[in-house]
């Protein structure tokens, strides 16, 4: 079975978006993932499809309705779906490469979309929803999240990414970011290629992106580099 993700969201349009192109766009061509995305305001009651209300205990800003939401979940996933079902959140355990794998090695995935100020916490816990965030920023919708998300997901599924462009030497696979790239033409702007890159040399070659990795994980990411080396060793 393909891995499969199902989209809850107020503004269907917005998908497959940058998913339906490239290589997670081929994917999708192939069946290597499906995609079904639902509006949410198909699980809206009264004949004005009301999706939110304002909050309890005042405030600016509106909450999307429990039962609303849940009845959108409840349509898209029965309760034997194997699938987690993910909300994005800012408030949610930051999204890793890590988390990526576990989910791409998985049957798929149920995501909604949040908007406004947020969902009612009550949804939240009755369906078991587990809170992603994909970074310390506020977006103003779940989409932009979910695609993110899943862009990292889908690459990672066998058969996606040709054995050519394996991930396993990338930035956070090995604990650390990865080194600079350069081809050519050998001068450019009056910058040269690193002659190492040229030297045909692969264990200098590979010394050197080692080192540039180390040096630009260790300016730009000290909590990797904390990491990388056990805390506190210099590597
Ligand atoms: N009032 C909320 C922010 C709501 S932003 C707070 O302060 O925590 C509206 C929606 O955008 C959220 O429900 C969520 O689905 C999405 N969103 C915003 N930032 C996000 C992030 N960093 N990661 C994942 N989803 C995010």
């Amino acid at each position: 079975m393909a891995f499969s993700a199902t989209i809850l969201t107020l503004y269907p349009p917005m998908f497959p978006g940058p998913l339906g192109h490239a290589l997670a766009g081929r994917a999708l061509e192939k069946g290597l993932w499906s995609l079904d995305v639902r509006d949410i305001r198909d699980a809206a009651q009264d004949k004005h499809h009301t999706v939110d209300d304002t909050p309890a205990g005042g405030g600016p800003g509106m909450v999307l309705k429990a039962d609303v939401l849940a009845r959108a979940i409840d349509a898209a996933s029965p309760p034997d779906d194997a699938r987690p079902r993910l909300l994005m959140s800012p408030r949610g355990r930051p999204f890793t490469q890590q988390r990526a794998r576990q989910l791409a090695a998985g049957p798929g995935a149920l995501i909604v979309c949040g908007r406004f100020e947020g969902v009612d916490e009550r949804v939240i816990e009755a369906r078991n929803l587990e809170e992603v965030s994909i970074g310390d920023f506020i977006l103003s919708g779940g989409e932009a999240a979910a695609i993110c998300l899943l862009d990292a997901i889908v690459r990672l599924i066998p058969g996606v990414m040709g054995k050519m462009q394996s991930a396993e030497h990338e930035s956070f696979e090995t604990g650390l970011l990865e080194h600079p790239h350069y081809t050519r033409p050998r001068l450019w702007e009056g910058r040269e290629i690193p002659p190492v890159l040229l030297s045909g040399d692969h264990a200098e070659i590979d010394r050197w992106r080692r080192e540039k990795a180390r040096a630009l994980t260790r300016a730009r990411r000290p909590d990797l580099w904390d990491k990388f080396t056990g805390g506190g060793e210099d590597g």
